[in-house]
């Protein structure tokens, strides 16, 4: 089984994110950035398919500025086998995405792609839904558990309130939740082999996509401070304050 692992540059989850004065966007620059961590762990999974044998190549996709080669090196360190990144320097909607991802699918024949079930830069959620769409393919979504089972694949879904089992028929989609597994640290020696690895470098107009943005931020705003908390002496003030200010019971 092929896979084909899509991984997005993003904030680095720790950063405390600033948002630019004009309100236009974030706070880009001097920021750390990291691989999104849904897609760290869609990578630990389609390595481990590889480790179990199940899938017999993985591949990373980035697609982004030049930096995002730095995300497709640590997806190599991971133990990825090889990568490609399509490089556009501006801003790249989840639909522009998801059609060069399936540009990519058609040129390689993956009989599964893993994609984090949303990046933590914009929150989408839409990439690996509208792919499936594109593609016409079975779709998998916030899955916390992969088996193989006969050429296909049961996945188990968070939904509301519980968990679901599916089975999907491959070729599919599947985007991937915070509890399917611990992504590993890439070791010293695989980070060096990995800056060795060969990146295939391509372009939107090469794959034949308009990459023109259909929205436009209007503005971005910090959320409302939260208000301090106070310290009750008693359940009755409790209730009284319940009660008599915050007017909840
Ligand atoms: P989103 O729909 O933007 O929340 O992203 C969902 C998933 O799609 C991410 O976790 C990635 O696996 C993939 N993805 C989105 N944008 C990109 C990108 N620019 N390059 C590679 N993968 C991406």
């Amino acid at each position: 089984m092929k896979v084909l692992v899509p991984v997005k540059r993003v904030i680095d989850y720790n950063v405390k994110v600033r948002v630019k004065a004009d309100r236009s966007g974030v706070d880009l620059a001097n920021v750390k950035m990291s691989m999104n961590p849904f897609d760290e762990i869609a990578v630990e999974e389609a390595i481990r398919m590889k480790e179990a044998e199940t899938a017999t190549e993985v591949i990373a996709l980035s697609l982004g500025p030049t930096q995002s080669q730095e995300t497709l090196r640590t997806a190599l360190a991971m133990g990825a086998d090889r990568a490609i990144h399509v490089v556009h320097d501006g801003d790249l909607e989840p639909l522009a995405v998801a059609k060069m991802i399936a540009r990519i699918v058609a040129e390689e024949s993956p009989d599964v792609v893993i994609l984090g079930k949303q990046a933590i830069d914009d929150d989408a959620n839409q990439t690996g839904q509208m792919l499936a769409g594109l593609l016409g393919w079975a779709q998998g979504t916030f899955v916390s558990k992969i088996e193989a089972a006969n050429g296909s694949l049961k996945v188990v879904r968070e939904v509301d309130g519980g968990l679901e089992s599916v089975m999907l028929t491959l070729p599919a989609i599947i985007t991937v939740d915070l509890r399917l597994n611990d992504p590993r640290y890439a070791s010293l020696p695989n980070i060096m082999k990995a800056r060795k690895k060969e990146i295939a470098k391509r372009t939107p107009e090469e794959l034949g996509v308009d990459v023109t943005p259909h929205l436009k931020v209007v503005s971005v705003e910090e959320p409302p401070r939260r208000k301090s908390g106070i310290k009750v002496g008693s359940v009755g003030e409790l209730v009284d304050k319940l009660q008599n200010d915050a007017g909840a019971i």
